[in-house]
Formats: structure tokens, C-alpha cells, sequence
């Protein structure tokens, strides 16, 4: 699907590119890589969700950046290179992973000798486009003991221009024999202040918020950034559902014509918008029988807005609403189908 912003599909790619803390692991590897001192095989080893793949995403994507800048330890985000790393179909890296792999795992999702033969060919073929081939294995614990013994022949021997970045939340997980041949970096939790920055300016939070969700997320900036992006979506919600109370509260033809505005321009399709005023709908319904509605955090507001309705009022608007978006998935003009809907009835 193409971008339909493409200004803001930058901006994207370059926040997904922001590592928070870990600066001198960046500047580490950065430096090793103007030195022409890297290795060929790095262990990332630490606590979970405190940045550790994404460090090893950003370092790689910067070695294969076609924008590089001087000094930068950051990649530019948006060029070919960076975009294809983005999406991890680059043709001269290869990632391992239980969310994303380049290549089938076992049955039992583990990486086995089959896997490290791939890796191995992978390695010693010519690179496509960068001056490196790298593979980043996450979680090497799912290395099985005869695939690590393969890993292992392959790091004593390592093919030209290879790197091999393991990934591991402890350092013992991985056998001796092949901790010995990485060069070990170890990854410790970001600095709080650091964390609620990003919250604050990535989400828009308040302090205070900031700090509840990094206490919640217990210092981990992985876990702090997934509760952020849930409770933008639950106070997005909330917000939604205000609206529509106070426009139905009003019901004259300026909070109808609002409602159709609003309906039009959340950040969600019309339909799903329409299935959050239907769930409303349903609550009226339900405390009008004086029954408990599934939202109970707003079961005051659904008692005085009830009262302006009645039952039949209620059913009838989801029986049109209903009919709507049948229309609606039929592809009819959306603003007409929303304000037959709501205004011309
Ligand atoms: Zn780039």
C-alpha cells in the first residue's frame, strides 16, 4: 500500500530508527566501523525489552546506509537501504527471530542445523548491494546444541565481510565455546530520564503519565513504548466516545452535522467508527432496561443521556446504522451514506 502522506511516512521511518539510551554501545560500533575494526560475530546480551534488537537494526542499517553522514550514528531512514532493513527484505541481511525470520525455523520454532546451513551459504555468497552480509540471530536460546556446534565452525572460520550479531537475554545461554569467539556487549536498563523524554515527546504524554507507564513497564523502554501506543489508543477511544455523548446529548442540527464530521475524520475507518457509536447505542438500550452497560466507567453520563431517548428511538438507529454500513461497504459516497444517516432522516 502506497503512503498516502509521504512527508509523515518519513518522519516515520526515522522515529523507528531512534534507540533510546545505549549511546555508547552506538558510538562502540560506529567507531569500530570507521576503524575498520569490526567483528565478525557480536553478542548483545541483557535484560528483555531494553533495546537490544534495536540497537543491532540500527547499527546494521547505518553500515548499509546509502546516506550516510559523517559522525552519525544514526542512518538516514529513508533510502533504499534503510528501507528494505526496515522491512527486513534487505538481500545482504538475514534476521532470526519469533516475531519475524528470513527463513523457516523447526517445526518447534527452534533454529537447527538445516538454519545454519542456510546461514552458512548465505554468508559465504558475494554481497548484493552492501560491503557487509550480516545475520542477526535474536533469542539464542533457540539455537538447538547442533545447530550451535555448526554456529560454532562457522565463527571459527568466518567468510569475508560477514557478521553475525547473536542476541541473548542472558549471557550463560550461549556455550562457552561460542561466547569466546563474539565480542561480548552487555546491555543495561536506559536512564528513566531518558525514557519518559521519548514518552513525552514520542507520545505526548505528561510527566506524570510518562512515569506511570515506565513504573508499569518497570524500566523497560520496549514494554513503556507498548503500553504508551495502547493508552494513546484507549484515551483516543474515550475521547470518541465523549464526543458522541455530549453531540447526542444536543441532538440539534448543528450537533448532527458535527457528528457527521466527526464520524468522517477520526483516524479510523467510518465503519469502525460507526460500531463504537452502535456499542454506545447498545449501552443506552441496556441502562434504559436498567441493566449494567459494558462501559461502567461512564454509566453516569449513559443514565442522563438515556433519558433523552427512547428504546425505540435507540433500535431504530442501529437498525439504520446497520443498513449503513452495508451501503458503505458497497463503496457509496461515505458523506452522503453518513448524513442520509444521521441528518435526513
Ligand atoms: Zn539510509
Amino acid at each position: 500500500m502506497r503512503p498516502r502522506n509521504h512527508g509523515s511516512f518519513v518522519n516515520c521511518l526515522i522515529k523507528k530508527m531512534e534507540v533510546i539510551g545505549h549511546q555508547k554501545i552506538l558510538k562502540f560500533l560506529q567507531r569500530s566501523a570507521i576503524n575498520n575494526q569490526l567483528a565478525h560475530s557480536y553478542l548483545f546480551y541483557g535484560p528483555k525489552h531494553i533495546g537490544k534488537n534495536k540497537v543491532a537494526e540500527v547499527f546494521v542499517s547505518n553500515l548499509f546506509c546509502l546516506n550516510k553522514k559523517k559522525n552519525s550514528f544514526l542512518p538516514c531512514g529513508t533510502c533504499t537501504s534503510c528501507q528494505q532493513l526496515l522491512k527486513k527484505i534487505h538481500p545482504d541481511f538475514i534476521y532470526l527471530g519469533s516475531s519475524f525470520s528470513s527463513f523457516e525455523l523447526t517445526p518447534q520454532g527452534k533454529i537447527g542445523v538445516e538454519q545454519t546451513r542456510q546461514i552458512k551459504e548465505f554468508l559465504y555468497s558475494s554481497p548484493f548491494s552492501a560491503q557487509y552480509k550480516v545475520v542477526i540471530i535474536e533469542e539464542t536460546d533457540n539455537l538447538t546444541l547442533p545447530a550451535a556446534n555448526a554456529l560454532l565452525k562457522l565463527l571459527e572460520e568466518p567468510p569475508l565481510r560477514s557478521i553475525i550479531i547473536l542476541i541473548s537475554r542472558s549471557f550463560t545461554y550461549l556455550p562457552a565455546t561460542l561466547r569466546s569467539r563474539c565480542q561480548v556487549l552487555r546491555f543495561s536498563f536506559p536512564l528513566k530520564e531518558e525514557i519518559i523524554k521519548f514518552l513525552k515527546q514520542e507520545f505526548f504524554l505528561k510527566e506524570e503519565k510518562a512515569k506511570e507507564i515506565l513504573g508499569l513497564a518497570i524500566g523497560r523502554p520496549g514494554l513503556a513504548i507498548q503500553f504508551a501506543q495502547n493508552f494513546k489508543e484507549i484515551e483516543q477511544e474515550r475521547s470518541l466516545i465523549n464526543d458522541f455523548i455530549s453531540l447526542l446529548s444536543k441532538n440539534d442540527s448543528e450537533s448532527k452535522f458535527r457528528l457527521v464530521d466527526l464520524i468522517l475524520n477520526t483516524k479510523k475507518s467510518p465503519q469502525q467508527t460507526l460500531n463504537n457509536l452502535t456499542r454506545l447505542l447498545r449501552d443506552l438500550i441496556l441502562v434504559k432496561l436498567n441493566l449494567c452497560p459494558a462501559d461502567k466507567s461512564i454509566s453516569i453520563q449513559l443514565r442522563d443521556l438515556a433519558q433523552k431517548y427512547t428504546q425505540k428511538d435507540l433500535q431504530n438507529l442501529i437498525n439504520q446504522i446497520f443498513k449503513t454500513q452495508l451501503l458503505l461497504a458497497a463503496n457509496v459516497n461515505q458523506k452522503l451514506a453518513i448524513e442520509n444517516l444521521l441528518i435526513n432522516q
